[in-house]
């Protein structure tokens, strides 16, 4: 279960600050966040994955405040407990597409799993790329591996911003279609940011973001 409460951010020396709406959704269930560009959603995404630290208010995953962890313990919970997926694919060229999975398990202290990570790309359809390099494959080729990387550490949630957002139609349904099957699958919190109104009709609970407030 993922809930926050009363979250609050301001950028350092900006004149808007940022309210957002509480938040509550169960193991294997999933929301949708949508707004106008500007609006927030990436900054609301970056709190809920521990990226930036809340103004105030809390995140709660499994009954864990983890707005109140930080530097080392953050990280080692959220390489443990989240999976992130962007709208541009993140990887390191030099390495393989099954390189790069194997270096998020590391990178979050999980033991080594070659069975896990080939059952992870064959679960999205994307095996034969195993051993090739991540800037060889198409977008949506790609967008299937920043999914497949997000899974590696069977996270208990699953964050993605814009993650259709590059993508034509049938990519963008596809990559939809893998995120909801593959969190319900794991039995994770799937929450998705984004302005692509494609999405509205693949979640059950959308949320709204207007814009934010002046501070004072
Ligand atoms: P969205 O994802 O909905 O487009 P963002 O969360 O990226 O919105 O940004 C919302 C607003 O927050 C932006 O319009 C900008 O004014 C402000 N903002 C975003 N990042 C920063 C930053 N690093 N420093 C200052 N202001 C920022």
């Amino acid at each position: 279960m993922l809930e926050t409460h009363d979250l609050t951010y301001r950028y350092p020396g900006a004149a808007l600050s940022f309210r957002f709406p509480d938040l509550q959704v169960a193991a294997g269930d999933r929301a949708l966040l949508l707004g106008p560009s500007g609006a927030g959603k990436s900054t609301w995404l970056h709190l809920l994955a521990g990226v930036l630290t809340p103004a105030g208010g809390r995140t709660r995953l499994d009954g864990t405040d983890y707005s109140a962890l930080r530097g080392a313990a953050l990280d080692r919970f959220r390489g443990r407990n989240i999976g992130l997926v962007f709208q541009r694919a993140y990887f390191l060229e030099a390495l393989t597409v099954t390189e790069n999975l194997a270096l998020a398990r590391r990178t979050a202290g999980l033991p080594p799993d070659t069975r896990l990570l080939r059952t992870t790309l064959e679960g999205l359809g994307i095996d034969r790329y195993a051993d090739q390099r991540p800037g060889r494959l198409s977008v949506g080729e790609q967008q299937r591996v920043t999914i497949a990387r997000a899974l590696v550490n069977r996270p208990k949630l699953i964050l993605a911003d814009e993650p259709t957002s590059a993508l034509d139609n049938r990519n963008a349904s596809r990559v939809s279609a893998l995120l909801r099957s593959r969190a319900a699958e794991l039995g994770a919190v799937l929450v998705v940011v984004t302005h692509d109104e494609r999405l509205r009709g693949d979640f059950p609970r959308v949320v709204e973001l207007s814009e934010p407030a002046p501070a004072n």
